[in-house]
Protein backbone atom coordinates (compact mmCIF):
# COMPACT_ATOMS: atom_id res chain seq x y z
CA UNK A 1 0.00 0.00 0.00
CA UNK A 2 1.10 2.78 -0.75
CA UNK A 3 2.58 5.28 2.16
CA UNK A 4 -0.56 7.76 2.32
CA UNK A 5 -1.85 8.76 5.90
CA UNK A 6 -6.09 7.96 6.17
CA UNK A 7 -8.23 11.08 4.82
CA UNK A 8 -10.53 12.65 7.74
CA UNK A 9 -13.57 12.30 5.47
CA UNK A 10 -12.41 8.60 4.61
CA UNK A 11 -12.65 7.53 8.22
CA UNK A 12 -16.20 9.13 8.34
CA UNK A 13 -17.32 7.33 5.88
CA UNK A 14 -15.95 4.15 7.04
CA UNK A 15 -18.04 5.03 10.74
CA UNK A 16 -21.22 5.97 8.97
CA UNK A 17 -21.15 2.67 6.67
CA UNK A 18 -19.93 -0.05 9.30
CA UNK A 19 -23.30 1.59 11.15
CA UNK A 20 -25.18 1.27 8.25
CA UNK A 21 -24.27 -2.63 8.26
CA UNK A 22 -24.78 -2.50 11.78
CA UNK A 23 -21.15 -4.00 11.96
CA UNK A 24 -19.12 -1.86 15.02
CA UNK A 25 -16.04 -3.55 15.37
CA UNK A 26 -15.09 -2.23 11.98
CA UNK A 27 -15.15 1.05 13.04
CA UNK A 28 -12.34 0.17 15.02
CA UNK A 29 -10.76 -2.31 13.96
CA UNK A 30 -10.49 -0.23 10.10
CA UNK A 31 -8.68 3.00 11.46
CA UNK A 32 -6.24 0.56 13.93
CA UNK A 33 -5.30 -1.91 10.92
CA UNK A 34 -5.01 0.66 8.46
CA UNK A 35 -2.15 1.91 10.45
CA UNK A 36 -0.80 -1.61 10.95
CA UNK A 37 -1.55 -2.49 7.26
CA UNK A 38 1.03 0.48 6.03
CA UNK A 39 3.72 -0.25 8.74
CA UNK A 40 3.56 -3.85 7.24
CA UNK A 41 2.83 -2.90 3.70
CA UNK A 42 -0.29 -5.17 3.14
CA UNK A 43 -2.10 -5.84 0.52
CA UNK A 44 -5.75 -3.95 0.13
CA UNK A 45 -6.99 -7.77 0.06
CA UNK A 46 -5.46 -8.57 3.01
CA UNK A 47 -6.03 -5.16 4.60
CA UNK A 48 -10.01 -5.79 3.90
CA UNK A 49 -9.82 -9.71 5.13
CA UNK A 50 -8.20 -8.59 8.37
CA UNK A 51 -11.11 -5.84 9.13
CA UNK A 52 -13.95 -8.10 8.43
CA UNK A 53 -12.31 -11.20 10.06
CA UNK A 54 -12.41 -8.76 13.82
CA UNK A 55 -16.11 -8.12 12.95
CA UNK A 56 -17.34 -11.87 12.43
CA UNK A 57 -15.00 -13.81 15.40
CA UNK A 58 -17.06 -10.97 17.49
CA UNK A 59 -20.15 -11.88 16.02
CA UNK A 60 -19.70 -15.57 16.78
CA UNK A 61 -18.27 -15.21 20.08
CA UNK A 62 -21.34 -13.10 21.29
CA UNK A 63 -23.67 -15.11 19.67
CA UNK A 64 -22.28 -17.93 21.08
CA UNK A 65 -22.39 -16.43 24.77
CA UNK A 66 -26.47 -15.93 23.31
CA UNK A 67 -27.11 -19.11 23.37
CA UNK A 68 -25.11 -20.19 25.85
CA UNK A 69 -27.23 -17.91 28.70
CA UNK A 70 -30.18 -18.92 26.64
CA UNK A 71 -29.67 -22.47 26.81
CA UNK A 72 -30.65 -22.60 30.69
CA UNK A 73 -27.62 -24.63 32.18
CA UNK A 74 -27.71 -25.05 35.79
CA UNK A 75 -24.56 -24.21 36.11
CA UNK A 76 -21.12 -23.38 33.71
CA UNK A 77 -19.21 -26.52 33.01
CA UNK A 78 -16.83 -26.82 30.79
CA UNK A 79 -14.68 -29.84 28.81
CA UNK A 80 -11.90 -28.03 30.76
CA UNK A 81 -12.67 -27.85 33.55
CA UNK A 82 -13.15 -31.72 33.88
CA UNK A 83 -10.85 -33.74 35.73
CA UNK A 84 -10.20 -36.96 33.35
CA UNK A 85 -8.15 -38.69 36.25
CA UNK A 86 -11.66 -39.12 37.78
CA UNK A 87 -13.33 -41.09 34.50
CA UNK A 88 -10.60 -41.98 32.52
CA UNK A 89 -12.30 -44.46 30.32
CA UNK A 90 -14.42 -41.33 28.86
CA UNK A 91 -11.86 -39.09 27.70
CA UNK A 92 -11.20 -40.44 24.22
CA UNK A 93 -14.89 -40.49 23.27
CA UNK A 94 -15.22 -37.04 25.17
CA UNK A 95 -12.74 -35.85 22.87
CA UNK A 96 -14.41 -36.71 19.65
CA UNK A 97 -17.50 -35.34 20.64
CA UNK A 98 -15.95 -31.86 21.33
CA UNK A 99 -15.25 -31.72 17.74
CA UNK A 100 -19.52 -31.27 17.55
CA UNK A 101 -19.58 -33.69 14.98
CA UNK A 102 -22.39 -35.43 16.38
CA UNK A 103 -24.39 -32.33 16.22
CA UNK A 104 -24.34 -32.52 12.16
CA UNK A 105 -25.36 -35.97 11.79
CA UNK A 106 -28.44 -35.86 14.37
CA UNK A 107 -26.34 -37.71 16.79
CA UNK A 108 -27.13 -38.72 20.24
CA UNK A 109 -25.42 -38.78 23.55
CA UNK A 110 -26.39 -41.04 26.50
CA UNK A 111 -24.72 -40.36 29.99
CA UNK A 112 -25.17 -43.29 32.30
CA UNK A 113 -23.89 -43.65 36.11
CA UNK A 114 -24.47 -43.36 39.61
CA UNK A 115 -24.89 -40.03 41.21
CA UNK A 116 -22.16 -37.68 41.10
CA UNK A 117 -19.97 -39.03 38.46
CA UNK A 118 -19.88 -35.78 36.00
CA UNK A 119 -23.10 -36.61 33.99
CA UNK A 120 -24.83 -32.70 34.59
CA UNK A 121 -21.27 -31.94 34.20
CA UNK A 122 -20.10 -33.29 30.74
CA UNK A 123 -23.39 -32.56 29.46
CA UNK A 124 -23.37 -29.05 29.76
CA UNK A 125 -20.01 -28.92 28.74
CA UNK A 126 -20.99 -29.99 25.14
CA UNK A 127 -24.13 -28.31 25.06
CA UNK A 128 -21.22 -25.29 25.60
CA UNK A 129 -19.72 -26.88 22.67
CA UNK A 130 -22.71 -26.98 20.70
CA UNK A 131 -23.16 -23.27 20.90
CA UNK A 132 -19.88 -22.64 20.43
CA UNK A 133 -20.38 -24.36 16.74
CA UNK A 134 -23.78 -22.03 16.12
CA UNK A 135 -25.93 -24.41 17.54
CA UNK A 136 -29.14 -23.49 19.15
CA UNK A 137 -29.49 -25.56 22.82
CA UNK A 138 -32.15 -26.17 25.71
CA UNK A 139 -31.20 -28.00 28.62
CA UNK A 140 -33.71 -28.81 31.19
CA UNK A 141 -34.58 -32.31 33.46
CA UNK A 142 -36.66 -34.38 32.40
CA UNK A 143 -39.35 -33.61 34.54
CA UNK A 144 -39.21 -30.30 33.08
CA UNK A 145 -39.84 -31.71 29.49
CA UNK A 146 -42.56 -33.38 30.70
CA UNK A 147 -44.44 -30.46 32.27
CA UNK A 148 -43.63 -28.30 29.42
CA UNK A 149 -44.82 -31.02 26.74
CA UNK A 150 -48.12 -31.75 29.01
CA UNK A 151 -48.58 -27.61 28.77
CA UNK A 152 -48.00 -27.43 25.40
CA UNK A 153 -50.32 -30.77 24.88
CA UNK A 154 -53.36 -29.03 26.67
CA UNK A 155 -53.39 -25.69 24.96
CA UNK A 156 -53.39 -27.95 21.87
CA UNK A 157 -50.05 -26.68 20.38
CA UNK A 158 -47.70 -30.08 21.04
CA UNK A 159 -47.02 -30.21 17.27
CA UNK A 160 -46.32 -27.02 17.03
CA UNK A 161 -44.07 -27.00 20.43
CA UNK A 162 -42.49 -29.89 18.48
CA UNK A 163 -41.96 -28.66 15.67
CA UNK A 164 -40.40 -25.35 17.37
CA UNK A 165 -37.86 -27.30 19.62
CA UNK A 166 -36.79 -29.25 16.10
CA UNK A 167 -35.08 -25.30 15.14
CA UNK A 168 -32.88 -26.29 18.00
CA UNK A 169 -29.61 -28.04 17.07
CA UNK A 170 -29.69 -29.84 20.82
CA UNK A 171 -31.81 -30.71 23.84
CA UNK A 172 -30.36 -31.85 27.12
CA UNK A 173 -33.00 -34.07 28.82
CA UNK A 174 -30.82 -34.42 32.68
CA UNK A 175 -31.72 -36.65 35.30
CA UNK A 176 -34.15 -39.22 33.15
CA UNK A 177 -35.29 -41.97 36.00
CA UNK A 178 -35.22 -39.62 38.63
CA UNK A 179 -39.03 -39.36 38.89
CA UNK A 180 -41.46 -42.37 37.42
CA UNK A 181 -43.68 -40.94 34.44
CA UNK A 182 -46.85 -41.35 34.22
CA UNK A 183 -48.40 -42.86 31.03
CA UNK A 184 -49.02 -39.73 29.28
CA UNK A 185 -46.13 -38.21 29.84
CA UNK A 186 -44.20 -41.61 29.09
CA UNK A 187 -46.22 -40.80 25.52
CA UNK A 188 -45.04 -37.64 25.33
CA UNK A 189 -41.61 -37.78 26.20
CA UNK A 190 -41.55 -40.74 23.58
CA UNK A 191 -43.04 -37.91 21.08
CA UNK A 192 -40.15 -35.76 21.97
CA UNK A 193 -37.42 -38.40 21.09
CA UNK A 194 -39.48 -39.53 17.70
CA UNK A 195 -39.95 -36.00 16.73
CA UNK A 196 -36.19 -35.25 16.88
CA UNK A 197 -35.10 -38.70 15.05
CA UNK A 198 -32.40 -38.83 12.55
CA UNK A 199 -33.25 -35.11 12.72
CA UNK A 200 -31.44 -33.60 15.27
CA UNK A 201 -29.81 -34.20 18.83
CA UNK A 202 -30.15 -35.27 22.30
CA UNK A 203 -28.38 -35.92 25.12
CA UNK A 204 -30.00 -37.72 27.67
CA UNK A 205 -28.50 -38.43 31.20
CA UNK A 206 -29.45 -41.31 33.60
CA UNK A 207 -28.78 -42.78 36.90
CA UNK A 208 -30.95 -45.87 35.84
CA UNK A 209 -29.35 -48.40 33.22
CA UNK A 210 -31.63 -48.94 30.01
CA UNK A 211 -32.63 -52.28 31.47
CA UNK A 212 -34.68 -49.94 34.17
CA UNK A 213 -35.89 -47.54 31.82
CA UNK A 214 -39.41 -49.66 31.21
CA UNK A 215 -40.07 -48.64 34.91
CA UNK A 216 -39.45 -45.08 34.74
CA UNK A 217 -41.96 -44.90 31.81
CA UNK A 218 -44.35 -47.31 33.40
CA UNK A 219 -44.20 -49.03 30.04
CA UNK A 220 -42.13 -51.45 28.74
CA UNK A 221 -43.00 -51.23 24.96
CA UNK A 222 -43.00 -47.64 24.91
CA UNK A 223 -39.91 -47.04 26.87
CA UNK A 224 -38.39 -50.23 24.20
CA UNK A 225 -39.48 -48.44 21.19
CA UNK A 226 -37.89 -44.72 22.69
CA UNK A 227 -34.22 -46.48 23.39
CA UNK A 228 -34.49 -47.71 20.25
CA UNK A 229 -34.64 -44.64 18.41
CA UNK A 230 -32.21 -43.01 20.75
CA UNK A 231 -29.49 -45.72 20.51
CA UNK A 232 -29.53 -46.03 16.87
CA UNK A 233 -27.13 -43.12 16.13
CA UNK A 234 -25.79 -42.40 19.23
CA UNK A 235 -22.50 -42.90 21.85
CA UNK A 236 -23.31 -44.40 25.03
CA UNK A 237 -20.92 -43.58 27.58
CA UNK A 238 -21.11 -45.20 31.04
CA UNK A 239 -19.70 -42.96 33.93
CA UNK A 240 -18.29 -45.06 37.31
CA UNK A 241 -17.36 -44.63 40.35
CA UNK A 242 -17.80 -42.91 43.72
CA UNK A 243 -19.77 -39.03 43.72
CA UNK A 244 -16.92 -36.82 42.74
CA UNK A 245 -18.81 -34.45 45.34
CA UNK A 246 -17.48 -37.34 47.90
CA UNK A 247 -14.12 -37.57 46.59
CA UNK A 248 -11.27 -37.09 49.58
CA UNK A 249 -13.99 -37.03 52.21
CA UNK A 250 -13.44 -40.43 53.45
CA UNK A 251 -16.82 -41.56 52.56
CA UNK A 252 -16.80 -44.52 49.80
CA UNK A 253 -20.28 -44.46 49.01
CA UNK A 254 -23.64 -43.14 48.74
CA UNK A 255 -25.98 -45.28 51.13
CA UNK A 256 -28.27 -47.42 48.90
CA UNK A 257 -32.18 -45.93 47.76
CA UNK A 258 -35.20 -48.00 46.75
CA UNK A 259 -36.21 -45.98 44.01
CA UNK A 260 -40.04 -46.58 43.12
CA UNK A 261 -38.91 -48.63 39.97
CA UNK A 262 -37.23 -50.99 42.23
CA UNK A 263 -34.26 -50.60 41.06
CA UNK A 264 -31.13 -49.60 43.26
CA UNK A 265 -29.78 -46.64 43.03
CA UNK A 266 -26.16 -45.76 44.54
P1 LIG B 1 -24.20 -36.22 38.12
O1 LIG B 1 -24.98 -35.39 37.15
O2 LIG B 1 -23.58 -37.43 37.51
O3 LIG B 1 -24.96 -36.52 39.35
P2 LIG B 1 -22.60 -33.82 38.30
O4 LIG B 1 -22.18 -33.65 36.89
O5 LIG B 1 -23.68 -32.92 38.79
O6 LIG B 1 -22.96 -35.34 38.59
O7 LIG B 1 -21.31 -33.66 39.22
C1 LIG B 1 -21.41 -33.29 40.61
C2 LIG B 1 -20.39 -32.17 40.89
O8 LIG B 1 -19.08 -32.68 40.78
C3 LIG B 1 -20.49 -31.03 39.90
O9 LIG B 1 -20.15 -29.83 40.56
C4 LIG B 1 -19.45 -31.38 38.85
O10 LIG B 1 -18.94 -30.23 38.22
C5 LIG B 1 -18.40 -32.07 39.70
N1 LIG B 1 -17.71 -33.14 38.96
C6 LIG B 1 -18.14 -34.40 38.76
N2 LIG B 1 -17.24 -35.13 38.10
C7 LIG B 1 -16.21 -34.30 37.85
C8 LIG B 1 -14.94 -34.46 37.20
N3 LIG B 1 -14.53 -35.65 36.70
N4 LIG B 1 -14.14 -33.36 37.12
C9 LIG B 1 -14.51 -32.19 37.66
N5 LIG B 1 -15.67 -31.97 38.30
C10 LIG B 1 -16.51 -33.02 38.41
MG1 LIG C 1 -26.87 -34.63 37.41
Amino acid sequence: MATTTTTPDAVKQITYLAAALKAPRIIEAATRLADQARDAGWTHEDYLAAVLEREVSARNASGAELRIRAAGFGARKTIEDFDWDAQPAVRQPVGSLASGGFLTEARNVVLLGPPGTGKTHLATALGIVAARHGHRVLFATATDWVTRLTDAHRQGRLPAELARLRRYGLIIVDEVGYLPFEQDAANLFFQLVSSRYEHASLILTSNLPFSSWGGVFGDQAVAAAMIDRIVHHADVLTLKGISYRLRGRGIDSLPSIRTTTGETEN
